[in-house]
């Protein structure tokens, strides 16, 4: 009898440059499995916005293999009792899928999907899609590794599959996986046409800017790529947009049109942060355990026990009283996506000023972000929290990146109509006007709005005390050596320590 793979589609949501698709068509029979896993969905990470975005581009996923000959089979329960049902229904000799850098739950899933086909005898070969290295031991020859990965051809999709027929389950719906309500009206939506159609408006005028454009709310939801839900979900893969952008780049080196060198610079920006993609899940990668523990396990203890559960309530209500903070999160919110530094500046904002621990207000983020991708998340969570000790804390003042990225107030007005009647000056700090001025207004604090959680000045210089005191406690500057070794980008070389701080002031960036 012919033999049967199984191409399990987890985070790779498409047919294109889709290395297990294309080995196991090449191998025989194939039968397309999509797992809906309910108890991946109940963990704290996820939301009903992943989930509908996932669904949609499994039903463009569905749709391109049914053309091909080759229907998705859609199973429901866990992934390592749906497997060995199927190898016991089938003649299965291989399963293909891509690595995951996913979170706990997910590795602790494939580890047992790993024990239980070996038990079968089954061989489950799992492909390269990031450029993550597992196993890796040395971070020195990583962006070799990288390179070599992105510069192979994109695999074309096999025009017709051999399948073999299996009967599908339905889709569940998100409360039937026990879901709470999760609107988000201006949510990105899902599939490989949706990711595509960015991919080309950004290379062919939407990214002429984007460098210059990407700080501001404002200007970033245009200017920014908004393709990292499809990277999230795999609708487009990384290789094929890496070599899209470098293409678009050296046909604008033969351009002579004014606009061309701007153009380039921008995709040059952009072609980094497809590096960073990798570099930051290959920590999550390397060390599974920075999405519940400190990078540097020194930090432990520092912020646990001050955790205030209201503090921690209004800022994910966005009811924080900074109006450019509310602003954000409600974005955030009702769009599912904001841009990176003002993500950078909500950590920096619950992480100081707050003083929350990181662990819950990541995992709000990571519910309300489309493209919760758990390596890049977790990471930059705990680097916005000053607590990985080999990066310089920056604490944003939320005042003066309202006055530098939204100078006019459009961007506050757009998502808090509350405050949309003040005069521009006053919208970014009401608690400074006398009430019968805001009241002129349609503003009464505490009523309509309220008034900030703290005086922010006040808490970010309380903030950098503390933290100045913990970095000073024995053994600190030790462990960041260990922490440079194994999460460390290599652009510099090894043994460049961390620069010894003169004063207090030398170790957090400016007044952000
Ligand atoms: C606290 C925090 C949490 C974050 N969580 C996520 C997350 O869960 N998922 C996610 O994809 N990104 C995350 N980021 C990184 C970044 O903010 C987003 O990748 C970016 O805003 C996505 O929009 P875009 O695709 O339009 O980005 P673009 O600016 O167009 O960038 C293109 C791609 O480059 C990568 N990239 C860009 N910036 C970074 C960065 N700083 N670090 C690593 N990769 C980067 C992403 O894959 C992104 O899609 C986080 C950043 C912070 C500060």
């Amino acid at each position: 009898m012919d033999t049967v793979s199984i191409v399990w589609f987890k985070r790779d949501l498409r047919v294109h440059d889709h290395a297990p698709l294309v080995h196991a068509a090449a191998a025989g029979r194939v039968l397309p499995l999509l797992i809906v896993e309910p108890e991946l969905w109940q963990q704290a990470d996820a939301s009903g916005r992943q989930y509908a975005f996932f669904r949609e581009s499994v039903a463009e996923l569905s749709a391109q293999l049914a053309r091909r000959g080759a229907p998705l089979v859609i199973r429901v329960g866990e992934a390592a009792e749906v497997l060995a049902a199927l190898v016991r229904e089938q003649a299965v000799v291989a399963v293909h899928s891509h690595e995951e850098t996913g979170n706990g739950w997910t590795y602790a899933r494939d580890r047992r999907v790993a024990a239980r086909l070996r038990e079968l005898g089954v061989r489950w070969q799992q492909h390269r899609q990031f450029g993550v290295v597992r196993g890796l031991r040395e971070r020195k020859a990583w962006v070799v590794q990288w390179e070599r990965l992105m510069g192979e051809p994109v695999l074309a999709s096999p025009v017709v599959l051999r399948a073999v027929a299996s009967r599908s389950d339905s889709f569940p719906d998100w409360p039937a996986l026990g879901g709470a309500g999760d609107a988000c009206p201006e949510r990105q939506p899902g599939g490989r046409a949706a990711g595509s159609a960015l991919l080309h408006s950004f290379l062919s005028g939407r990214g002429r800017d984007y460098h210059r454009r990407m700080s501001s709310p404002l200007s970033a939801a245009d200017a920014c790529s908004r393709l990292s839900p499809h990277y999230a979900w795999g609708t487009l893969s990384l290789r094929e947009v890496v070599q899209a952008t470098r293409a678009r780049k050296a046909a604008l080196a033969d351009d002579s049109g004014p606009e061309a060198g701007g153009f380039r610079r921008a995709l040059t920006a952009y072609l980094s942060r497809l590096h960073w993609h990798c570099h930051f899940v290959q920590k999550l990668e390397s060390e599974p355990a920075i999405e519940f523990r400190n990078v540097h396990r020194g930090y432990e203890g520092m912020r646990e026990a001050d955790f205030d559960a209201e503090r921690f309530q209004r800022w994910c209500e966005g009811q924080t009283g900074w109006p450019f903070v509310d602003a954000c999160l409600r974005m955030l919110a009702a769009t599912g996506w904001i841009n990176f530094r003002m993500r950078a500046m909500l950590v920096a904002v619950s992480s100081y000023h707050l003083w929350l621990h990181w662990r819950e207000p990541g995992l709000h983020l990571a519910r309300q972000f489309t493209d919760y991708e758990p390596g890049i998340h977790w990471s930059q969570v705990q680097m916005q929290s000053g607590v990985t000790g080999i990066n310089i804390p920056r604490i944003y003042n939320p005042l003066k990146q309202s006055l530098d990225q939204d100078p006019e107030g459009r961007f506050i007005r757009r998502w808090l109509p509350e405050l949309a009647g003040l005069p521009t000056p006053l919208l970014h700090a009401p608690w400074t006007a006398d009430a019968a001025t805001l009241a002129r207004h349609g503003v009464v604090l505490d009523h309509n709005y309220p008034r900030p959680l703290l005086d922010h000045e006040q808490a970010a210089r309380l903030a950098k005390q503390r933290l100045t005191a913990w970095r000073r406690r024995p053994g600190m500057r030790e462990v960041n050596g260990e922490v440079l070794r194994k999460h460390g980008s290599r652009k510099r070389p090894l043994d460049r320590t961390i620069p010894r701080p003169q004063t207090q002031g030398d170790l957090f960036a400016g007044d952000a």
